[in-house]
């Protein structure tokens, strides 16, 4: 089944990827009359992807953080949304081809397709014991295994697994990785204080694994050392040049220091995957296309105008775009990229609208130029670093500046409300409204550490 634009008179945009560039770029395009624009997602919401861990640890709902792409574009009649997903785009056509089947007609293209997790080629085998968080389906199954093995320790008689169950390993001490063992160490903290009477401080361990020497390597040193010394107050073993080179369905970690070549097995009842990313499936159609190959981290080469090399009418922005730091002053192809990041993603989004509109009214366009404002990490309540220009925040101002920046950031004003007051609620009670359990069953992990809790072999294969 082929589609064309509906109106001849309006030009066809496609936008594959409701995220933040996608979203932005939608936004600005229909503010103007003579374009058309479809906007393709294989998930009917756009996610607000830096709380995600605020969902797996049970702080925000899931739909506190995600919209429906429809009602984002409701108010607007020559922008239509597909729950669809883009297999494949034929470039010299100027045509996409969809999961469902249809082929689309475009007369521009705009790929904003975003990451997914990279597991360094070991994807088949760790798969499974490895889960990372991209996705809000991501994250309900971290929250699902993290209270699911709350219930399962506070009822557990053996030490040794109930120890194991309450160990949390998370590898990547990025802004996700730091995050996400702050919370799940504040949250251990605060659900042995208050409802789970049979656990001891000692029994929940996290533990944050780094390849490199330091966490937070984006950030200036001062600032990598505050947010260690904050995470270790919390309790989390941050351990750095770590390089894990197995996790097997015992969940077991086996790591080895990559200095001294030691060799350590780590008991854990859940490990985190926060160590890479990697650009989506649909990147290598577009890198045939432009006779270039992918670039580090599975990202499309573009050019300053967010161009993919020899097709004027495709444009990829966000994670995606592998885009030339202009700041850089190497030559332009051996320039380090913009960082994926969902501030570059917004403002990529925006300029390609503003850039398509003065084409469309054949006037100038200046290539994309990134307004750096900085960058933020929150680790707990009261701690998070931050840095904008040369001014360095740490402490409660960082946590106050990174809670406005969110509020200001999330979609929906309802959401902003909502989220402002959850926030507000827990700051005052400490306490986390959405540790739910949801799901038909157990997962397969309870049910293996129920039997051998229970004194009964394990059989299942995983074992
Ligand atoms: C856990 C986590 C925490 C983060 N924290 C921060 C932070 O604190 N600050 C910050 O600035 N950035 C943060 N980021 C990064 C930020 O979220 C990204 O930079 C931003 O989302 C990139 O926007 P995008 O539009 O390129 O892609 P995305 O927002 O990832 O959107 C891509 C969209 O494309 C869709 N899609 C993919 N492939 C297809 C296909 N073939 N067909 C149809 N649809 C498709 C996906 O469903 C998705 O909706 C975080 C990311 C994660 C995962």
């Amino acid at each position: 089944m082929s589609e064309t634009p509906h109106h001849h008179d309006h030009q066809h945009i496609v936008i594959v990827g409701g995220g933040f560039g996608g979203l932005y770029a939608a936004l600005g395009l229909l503010r103007e009359r003579r374009f058309q624009v479809t906007l393709i997602d294989r998930q009917n919401h756009h996610c607000f992807q830096p709380l995600l861990y605020q969902v797996a640890t049970g702080g925000l709902s899931p739909g506190n953080i995600a919209m429906p792409l429809r009602s984002l574009l409701a108010n607007h009649k020559r922008g239509r949304v597909l729950l669809d997903e883009v297999l494949d785009v034929h470039a010299h056509h100027q045509q996409i081809v969809l999961a469902s089947g249809t082929t689309i007609a475009y007369d521009h293209l705009i790929v904003a397709a975003g990451m997914r997790c990279n597991r360094f080629g070991h994807d088949a085998e760790w798969g499974t014991a490895a889960p990372g968080m991209k996705t809000l389906d991501d994250a309900l199954y971290l929250r699902r295994r993290i209270f699911e093995n709350y219930e399962l320790a506070e009822r557990c008689n053996d030490p040794r697994e109930r120890q194991r169950l309450l160990t949390f390993v998370i590898c990547g001490g990025g802004p996700t990785g730091v995050e996400m063992a702050g919370a799940i160490a504040e949250l251990g903290r605060s659900l042995r204080r208050h409802e789970f009477h049979h656990l001891t401080a000692d029994d929940t361990k996290v533990i944050l694994l780094e390849a490199s020497a330091s966490i937070l390597t984006t950030f200036p040193q001062p600032l990598q050392d505050r947010a260690r010394q904050d995470l270790t107050d919390l309790g989390v073993d941050v351990r750095c040049g770590w390089m894990v080179d197995h996790v097997d369905h015992r969940r077991i970690v086996r790591a080895t220091t990559s200095d001294q070549e030691t060799r350590e097995h780590i008991d854990h009842g859940l490990f985190i995957w926060a160590a890479g990313v990697q650009g989506v499936a649909l990147a290598q159609s577009l890198a045939i296309a432009s006779n270039e190959s992918l670039k580090p981290g599975g990202r499309v080469l573009v050019d300053e105008y967010c161009r993919l090399p020899g097709h004027p009418h495709i444009a990829v922005i966000g994670d995606l775009a592998y885009h030339p730091d202009h700041r850089d002053p190497l030559p332009l192809q051996e320039r380090r990229a913009l960082p994926g990041i969902a501030p570059v993603a917004m403002q990529q989004g925006r300029y390609l609208a503003k850039r398509l509109r003065r084409e469309l009214r054949g006037r100038a366009v200046k290539p994309f130029r990134y307004r750096d404002k900085g960058a933020m990490a929150v680790i707990g309540r009261n701690r998070a670093v931050g840095v904008t220009g040369p001014l360095k925040m740490r402490g409660r101002l960082a946590w106050w500046a990174w809670l406005f920046i969110h509020i200001m950031y999330l979609s929906g004003t309802q959401n902003r409300i909502l989220v402002l007051l959850q926030w507000a609620w827990a700051f005052f009670s400490r306490n986390r409204g959405a540790r739910l359990i949801t799901g038909a069953e157990l997962t397969e992990q309870a049910l293996l550490s129920r039997r051998r809790s229970a004194g009964a072999p394990a059989h299942d294969a995983a074992d």
